[in-house]
């Protein structure tokens, strides 16, 4: 527990710093502990601590800790790669899908909100670095899916902005290079959608600061949060 305590805080101390270094307030970005093989216990403890967003990458495993921390007041964002046949679990259990990246995926999410009533705020995956082990919409190619979502107008959907993962055998100025990239891509997205459309979910705990500086509105941190082993 205490270990716990003194991660948190040492994450909350350093995205401070970076949020400062991109003249930005710790408030302006929000850190999201991604609790991906972590026991339900270790995710109780940071809620207990304060922390509010939680990530989770596969939906059986999720389906097994946001039931049973219901009530909380916590907000579950989906980061993996979601598989059609899983998108009914989304609404009542995620509030956030980190991870779409093509217009049938986005449809599926929809008609499920659509049923359950709600609506679910979704972030476009793009695959900047072009490493083909990922999945996300090529930089190319996003702004016609965009034009493709915009033109559905699906209810049960908004559209909140984009995520990338880093690759992780790249350096500091290759990661760097591909965060500013996102950044750019938002900009150029937010003209044709507004300014709703302003999140850039960017960085792990290998380089989160480095993607504060580069405008990560969200870090998606997990091994510095909850320890190497889970
Ligand atoms: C696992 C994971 C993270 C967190 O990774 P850490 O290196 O443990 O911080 C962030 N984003 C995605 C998409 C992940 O799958």
């Amino acid at each position: 527990m205490h270990a716990a305590a003194d991660r948190l805080a040492e994450v909350r101390e350093r995205i401070e710093q970076a949020a400062r270094r991109s003249g930005r307030a710790a408030d302006d970005v929000r850190l999201i502990a991604v609790s991906k093989t972590k026991p339900l216990q270790a995710v109780q403890a940071l809620a207990e601590l304060g922390q509010k967003d939680f990530g989770e990458s596969q939906i059986n495993e999720a389906l097994t800790k946001i039931p049973a921390l219901a009530g909380g007041g916590l907000e579950w964002h989906f980061i993996g790669h979601l598989q059609s046949n899983k998108t009914r679990y989304i609404p009542g259990n995620f509030q956030w899908v980190h991870s779409i990246d093509s217009l049938r995926l986005a449809r599926r999410v929809a008609e499920a909100a659509q049923q359950a009533g709600v609506e679910i705020n979704l972030l476009l995956q793009v695959n900047v670095a072009a490493d083909p082990a990922k999945h996300g919409v090529a930089s190319g190619e996003l702004l016609s899916l965009v034009d493709e979502l915009l033109g559905e107008q699906l209810a049960g959907i908004r559209l909140r902005g984009l995520m990338t993962i880093g690759r992780l055998d790249a350096g500091e100025r290759e990661t760097r290079a591909a965060f500013a990239q996102l950044r750019g891509l938002l900009e150029q997205c937010r003209q044709r959608f507004g300014p709703a459309f302003a999140e850039l979910s960017m960085g792990m705990s290998g380089d989160y600061e480095l993607a504060i500086e580069e405008g990560a509105t969200m870090v998606r941190v997990g091994s510095a949060l909850f320890g190497e082993r889970g």
